[in-house]
């Protein structure tokens, strides 16, 4: 007898183990590792599914008492061994059950039927076609008739063209089917865009372009597989670079995974991966239909293509040659999961990488402070790219002190200089993109006059603004009334940030009537491709003026700019959360970059109330160094990431009281175990979320911070088990999160 261990797929933490069955012997060649099978659960015998994660010859209690495996469920799809593997390591490394990381390792779940082309071919010899053609005319075969006339002409059909077009009904197809006039073949269609891209010519490298690729090449070459951080400013080429690997990887027999963060996975991104591989490429996004991603995973598993593009779930595409992944833009926090496993695509691509023996290579312009400290430590390989492609200059940038606007009364959105500066563009007819560093805006209280945000006394980070004006930290629970006056320097000028994109479009048409002006944002990009629409009417030159927040600095390429307008490069300085430093650098540099990518020469101004703050000097001068250094000393100084490793654990209750006890039992229970020795971490907390009540559930936050991953999730394994033994926590829901990017 053989038996099988089932992982019940409830995501509930109770059933977070595998449960024996024994495999029947109908089903011993079906019911194997990775298959979804329904078994008889529980007292009630109730008919749950699950995946067999593991099989063996061993029972673990009485086989006589041992039941059995119902069937195997017919049309899911089935787990890798692979994937299972990469399952538990997400589970033990970020948290959650493992069914919710066999969830998401499983990219489909059910088999979606395939769409067939279905063609009407003519098969009658001439003179069986015509007496059947008089019979049908004889017995006023109306429809018949309209579908043989159109036989006539053509020999083949389009099933569904011909279907509407002659207003046909399958019968009357069939009808004549079984006449043995007409046949109807199928062909399974695969659902791709690639169709009809001509290859164009590929640029040839410059010598930092083929230093990168060689210096990948010759490791893998000679059987060495790593890390790689190719440091490349905005421009550099560096998916050229990813193109020639991803050929050469090709070559070898091997596949390739390409991750770009959905917000730049741009029609203009993936047309060149399309040019240069045709239909051996693949993409993956967000508006596939169940079909299409069916579609996808079922071509990559029989290895139909060699190049999966896609966001962070495309780690999990079913490749069996793997040989290379590679993570454009690896900084973007879109790479970091929001649900439950609450993964990094980075350190889960790097762990699937050792899996299967394939290389990494990870793309910036702005590396993330944790991939360069690895970089800089030798863990990963550097690679870098200083110079733009193409003949193209970097921009020459300025900013501008809007304390200095605000005291000499110019009250306006836009800088004396800024204002300048459009003027003559618009004027020259080249275009302009005016960015408004929206994320985050919301609710951070600053002053006008010195700029200075309000900050939490004990985090150095910025307070939120809660209703009935409250200020609240959102990492350790500090709280304060909103003051009057500006606690530095007193002027009455302090207020809530928020500008919108619209604000900025009507003073765009105020100072400059008649200019038209298109609007990227969460607003306008709504409808499907709306996105892609808006880029490509402003790219076509349809307007002289493109504003918009985050989306409009991802992936485009606008040779006709020449001047970028940053609005006020502040606001993502107060996003509440101990990256917002990384993130405003971050995106000043790749605003910056948008700026003359092509021969005219480009302008950027950084309008900001903190001309002097770090993340923005340094982005003005793309100045990676100078920024990476003043950063690490802060997280260094207060702790974060990567200085240190972070869990959070967020306990949520309906009621109030329970959930803050089963918070102080579980911060008791950590605290317990922390042992005495040096480097064993701390335990903070708990203390209300700074959202501190969501969804009707009260929310509770308790910070583990230690150098060593592995501490974290030794604590994270035994707050998993607590959270199952009393009763207060018992009553709530308990999530983890490594290595937090948004606060809670
Ligand atoms: P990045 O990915 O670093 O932003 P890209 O690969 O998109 O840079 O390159 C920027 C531009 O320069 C693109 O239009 C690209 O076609 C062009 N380019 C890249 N490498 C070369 C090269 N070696 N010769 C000429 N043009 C190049
Ligand atoms: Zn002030
Ligand atoms: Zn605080």
């Amino acid at each position: 007898m053989r038996y099988a261990d089932v992982i019940i797929d409830i995501s509930l933490e109770k059933l977070d183990k595998t449960y024996q069955y024994a495999i029947p012997e109908h089903l011993s060649e079906t019911a194997v590792v990775g298959a979804k099978v329904e078994v008889p659960f529980g007292g009630g015998n109730r008919k749950l599914e699950g995946f067999i994660m593991d099989t063996s010859d061993t029972p673990v209690f009485d086989p006589a008492r041992t039941k059995e495996i119902l069937c195997v469920v017919q049309g899911a799809v089935s787990l890798e061994r692979r994937s299972i593997a990469l399952a538990y390591w997400m589970k033990e490394h970020f948290g959650g059950t493992m069914n919710e990381a066999l969830k998401t390792v499983l990219p489909v779940k059910q088999e979606v039927r395939n769409l067939k082309k279905r063609t009407i071919v003519r098969i009658a010899a001439p003179e069986a076609f015509e007496a059947y053609y008089a019979l049908a005319v004889k017995r006023k075969y109306e429809a018949r008739l309209r579908l043989l006339d159109a036989l006539k002409e053509k020999t083949e059909l389009d099933y569904t063209e011909a279907e509407q077009k002659l207003k046909l009904t399958t019968s009357t197809v069939d009808a004549v089917c079984r006449d043995g006039i007409v046949c109807v073949r199928e062909e399974t269609v695969y659902r791709n865009p690639a169709k009809g891209l001509q290859a164009t010519e590929k640029p040839r490298l410059n010598e930092e372009q083929k230093t990168a690729v060689e210096t990948v090449w010759s490791d893998y070459a000679a059987g060495k597989r790593g890390t790689y951080l190719l440091f490349g400013v905005t421009g550099s080429g560096k998916t050229e670079v990813y193109l020639e690997l991803i050929e050469r990887v090709i070559r070898e027999g091997k596949q390739a995974i390409m991750l770009i963060p959905e917000i730049s996975l741009t029609f203009q991104t993936v047309r060149r991966f399309y040019e240069r591989f045709g239909e051996r490429v693949s993409v993956l996004h967000s508006r596939l239909s169940a079909g299409e991603r069916y579609d996808q995973y079922v071509r990559a598993r029989n290895g139909e293509i060699d190049v999966m593009i896609g966001p962070r779930s495309a780690l999990f595409t079913p490749f069996e040659r793997l040989g290379l992944i590679l993570m454009d833009e690896e900084q973007e926090g879109a790479y970091k999961s929001e649900g439950t496993p609450k993964y990094h695509a980075r350190e889960t691509a790097q762990y699937l990488a050792e899996l299967t023996g394939a290389s990494l290579i990870l793309g910036s312009a702005t590396p993330s402070l944790e991939a360069y400290t690895r970089a800089k430590n030798g863990e990963y390989r550097l690679l870098t790219l200083t110079r733009r492609a193409k003949e193209a200059v970097m921009p020459k940038v300025e900013i501008v002190d809007l304390r200095q606007e605000l005291a000499e009364g110019n009250r306006s959105m836009f800088s004396r200089k800024l204002k300048e500066l459009m003027g003559e563009r618009l004027a020259r007819g080249e275009q302009v993109m005016l960015f408004l560093n929206r994320r985050g805006y919301a609710g951070t209280v600053s002053c006008r006059s010195c700029g200075e945000g309000l900050k939490c006394p004990h985090c150095d980070i910025s307070l939120t603004f809660h209703k009935g004006g409250k200020l609240l930290c959102h990492y350790c629970g500090y709280e304060t009334t909103q003051p009057k006056t500006c606690p530095s320097c007193g002027s009455k000028y302090i207020g809530l940030f928020g500008t919108g994109t619209q604000k900025v479009e009507e003073a765009v048409l105020r100072e400059f009537p008649g200019t038209s002006v298109l609007r990227m944002d969460a607003d306008t990009t709504k409808n499907k491709g709306g996105h892609e629409r808006i880029a490509e009417a402003f790219s076509k030159g349809e307007a002289q003026v493109l504003i918009g927040t985050q989306m409009i600095v991802k992936g485009h390429d606008f040779p006709r700019v020449t001047l970028v307008g940053i609005i006020a490069a502040d606001l993502s300085l107060y996003a509440g959360d101990y990256r917002a430093a990384e993130r405003t650098f971050c995106l000043l540099a790749q605003a910056a970059g948008r700026a003359g990518r092509d021969k005219l020469p480009g302008e950027v101004v950084i309008q900001t109330y903190q001309p002097e703050h770090y993340s923005i000097v340094t982005a003005a001068t793309e100045d990676y160094e100078g920024f990476y250094t003043q950063e690490m000393a802060y997280r260094r100084l207060l702790r974060y990431p990567p200085t240190t490793h972070v869990l959070a654990v967020l306990i949520q209750g309906e009621e109030e009281s329970t959930a803050k006890k089963a918070a102080v039992e579980l911060a008791g229970i950590l605290q317990a175990a922390r042992k005495p020795e040096e480097g064993f971490g701390t335990i903070s907390g708990p203390v209300p979320a700074g959202l501190a009540k969501a969804n009707d559930m009260y929310r509770f936050l308790i910070y583990i911070k230690s150098a060593k991953y592995e501490r974290l999730m030794e604590f994270h394994r035994l707050a998993a088990q607590q959270k199952l033994l009393t009763e207060s926590s018992m009553k709530c829901n308990i999530q983890f999160d490594f290595n937090p990017f948004n606060g809670y």
